[in-house]
This record gives C-alpha cells, sequence and structure tokens, in this order.
C-alpha cells in the first residue's frame, strides 16, 4: 500500500466543489477516504489554491514533526555547503524525510527551504 499526499478540493453537501482546498492523505487501496492532514486537520477553513494548502501542511510538518542534529554513523554532504556531516534533520513522524545538514547549518531555516523546495 501506498500512501497519497494530495491538495483535494472540499465538496458541499450539494456535491459542488467549493473551491477550496485541504491538503491529503489517502491510500492508492482505497480502503478509507481522504483526510486532511497536519494543519488543515485542526479547524483549517481550507486554502484557495493547492499550493496554499500544501504550504500549510509543510509548515505544521516543521513546527510539530521536525528534529534537529541527529548523529548517524555514516557521513553525507552537507545539502547546503557540501561539507562532510554525521548530523541529520528530519522532517515528519511516522514516515520522515531526512537532510545531511552540517552543525552550522542544521537549524530550522535550513531545513525549512529544503522542505519546502521539494
Ligand atoms: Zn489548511
Ligand atoms: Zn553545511
Amino acid at each position: 500500500m501506498a500512501l497519497i499526499y494530495q491538495a483535494l478540493e472540499l465538496v458541499g453537501d450539494d456535491g459542488k466543489g467549493r473551491g477550496l482546498f485541504h491538503y491529503c492523505m489517502s491510500s492508492d487501496e482505497e480502503k478509507w477516504p481522504p483526510s486532511p492532514v497536519g494543519g488543515c486537520a485542526e479547524n483549517c477553513p481550507g486554502h484557495s489554491t493547492p499550493e496554499a494548502a500544501r504550504l500549510h501542511y509543510k509548515e505544521w510538518q516543521i513546527n510539530h514533526a521536525s528534529t534537529l542534529k541527529i548523529v548517524r554513523s555514516s557521513q553525507e554532504r552537507c545539502k547546503v555547503c557540501d561539507e562532510w556531516t554525521q548530523l541529520r534533520a528530519t522532517v515528519g513522524s511516522q514516515f520522515f524525510e531526512e537532510f545531511p545538514l552540517c552543525e552550522q547549518h542544521n537549524t530550522l531555516e535550513q531545513l525549512r527551504v529544503l522542505y519546502y523546495e521539494k
């Protein structure tokens, strides 16, 4: 099973799209309906564009589900300055993305830039 993250338009009781978007998670097996995730799951009224919904989710992830300065046994090059480092920063809880960032660049600000670019 694969999880699918995407911005979906909210549908009103009349079945018509409301022109507002939430960032949602669903599965490719369609056993459960898509549900809003991150900030969109917390009384979010919806966003006028899919991109704004995606950013709302990403900002929530950065603020609630990121970890800085994790030490790994292997060296990788820092995403910012290309120096070798054992340090990583991650975003996400159950399914996380990991970024190699050196001591100097292992900050929320750098992580936000890298994560938003994806
Ligand atoms: Zn939202
Ligand atoms: Zn660096």
